[in-house]
């Protein structure tokens, strides 16, 4: 089966690496890739977001199926452009993916359903806003409706903030992603992230996994895309597990599919376990990142069947079998990430580092030319590592940090503290 996956990130870089090890990959590419995705697929230099050539290289290569790793290309339709074409592609058409595209749609999505979610406002102008936040109080969230890459949510400590936030939302900065937004009740408990592959009807949950948002350490500063994660997730016991499928996942896809918009994809549900149970943060259409490559260290099983089977409506015939090891990823980024920060460092040793045991270093955005690697954006590097147990994991993990010489780049060194919390380590 020749296979494209969309996308540039360490998410496809991790990916990429499953499917290649498929038995049932012919050629696989990646388009746009980045300098790491090169070692294992077929780099394509194809914006993710220009779905005609997208679907040019697919007719031109006989590619017979298409995985797309980020929201913005499923939010925009390519699933649903690509299946015009004759094409098979895993993951939500545009109607099913407004469940991460529209925070406003989710939040009333799970009102009718009866789904667990914290108390809402939704709004298009300032002044409602601000009025609701006031007779509210703080602390209390403030959402852009739209995409925003993790930038548009400010948790306000104080009603100001909460109102500063909503002026920044309608300023524009955001696009149409800020034309509308949400105000939302803060929740107090700890968060996970929730993954099942869904055909549309049948749900197969993944295994648990939990990521560090805020770029300081004990989670402290700007949230990021993603610092570090790991996967099992303690605090998800069976019990937990089955509650969150009984009470969200399973009604979250029944309604999907009651209102004309059948999911098929991956559902990624970010949670808040609170005193009254699991509650509904975000919905996401995609794997996340760096969820996603721990995630790939402990899948046993191919990968590639299982997100054909999703695809083709199957997947109450699929199981899946996982490492009893704890996966842990550590992002390296580039110095003043979040913020503003230089691309071009030289990135030494990567090689290496690779070398030792448990390691596996997914590239999330690097150029390599003639074996000279360079930082070429933000979050530059996932370092993951298996190992018997989370401090085993995070051991390798910064062993292998530690041998990385990239002056230009920093990572927090607390990955997995949480867990180890839990597991009195
Ligand atoms: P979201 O993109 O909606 O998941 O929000 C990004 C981050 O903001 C989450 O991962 C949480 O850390 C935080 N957050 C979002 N909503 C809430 C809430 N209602 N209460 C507390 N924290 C929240």
């Amino acid at each position: 089966m020749n296979v494209l996956v969309v996308g540039s990130g360490g998410r496809e870089h991790a990916l990429c690496w499953s499917l290649a090890a498929s038995p049932l990959i012919g050629e696989l590419y990646c388009a746009p890739g980045n300098g790491g995705i090169a070692d294992v697929a077929s780099v394509i230099d194809i914006d993710a977001m220009d779905f005609d050539a997208l679907t040019g290289l697919c007719r031109a290569e006989a590619i017979d199926f298409v995985v797309v790793g980020p929201e913005a290309p499923l939010c925009a339709g390519l699933v649903d452009h690509l299946a015009g074409a004759g094409i098979k592609a895993f993951g939500p058409s545009a109607r099913a993916a407004v469940l991460e595209g529209s925070k406003g749609f989710a939040k009333d999505f799970c009102a009718r359903h009866g789904i667990p979610t914290p108390a809402y406002g939704r709004f298009d102008g300032p002044e409602p806003a601000k009025a609701f936040i006031r007779d509210r109080g703080a602390p209390i969230v403030v959402k852009a409706d739209g995409l925003a890459a993790g930038k548009g949510v400010t948790v306000a400590r104080d009603v100001a903030t909460a109102c500063k936030a909503v002026d920044q939302v309608f300023d524009g900065r955001f696009g149409a992603a800020g034309a509308e937004l949400v105000v939302e009740e803060c929740l107090a408990g700890e968060e996970v992230s929730f993954f099942a592959l869904v055909d549309g009807s049948h749900v197969l949950a993944l295994t648990s996994a939990q990521d560090h948002k805020a770029v300081g350490e004990g989670d402290t500063g700007p949230n990021t895309g993603g610092m570090g994660a790991y996967s099992p997730a303690p605090i998800l016991t069976p019990d937990l597990t089955e509650r969150v499928l009984a009470e969200i996942v399973r009604p979250t896809v029944a309604g999907m599919a009651a209102e004309g918009r059948p999911y098929a994809g991956v559902l990624f549900v970010g949670l808040m376990i609170t005193a009254r149970g699991p509650e509904v943060l975000e919905f996401n259409c995609r794997f996340g990142d760096p969820e996603c490559q721990v995630l790939c260290r402990r899948l046993k099983s191919d990968l590639l069947a299982a997100l054909v089977a999703a695809t083709d409506g199957v997947l109450d015939k699929f199981d899946l079998r996982w490492r009893d090891d704890t996966a842990l990823a550590v992002v390296m980024a580039a110095n003043g990430y979040p913020g503003a920060y230089a691309k071009g460092g030289e990135i030494a040793n990567l090689k290496l580092a690779g070398e030792l045991p448990g390691i596996t270093i997914f590239h999330a955005a690097t150029q390599v030319q003639g074996g000279r690697v360079t930082a070429n954006g933000g979050r530059v590097l996932a370092v993951t590592a298996l190992g018997e147990d989370v401090q085993e994991a995070r051991d390798r993990a910064y062993q292998a940090v530690d041998v990385i010489d990239w002056p230009g780049g920093f990572c927090r060194r607390d990955i997995g503290w949480r867990a180890l919390e839990r597991l009195g380590g």
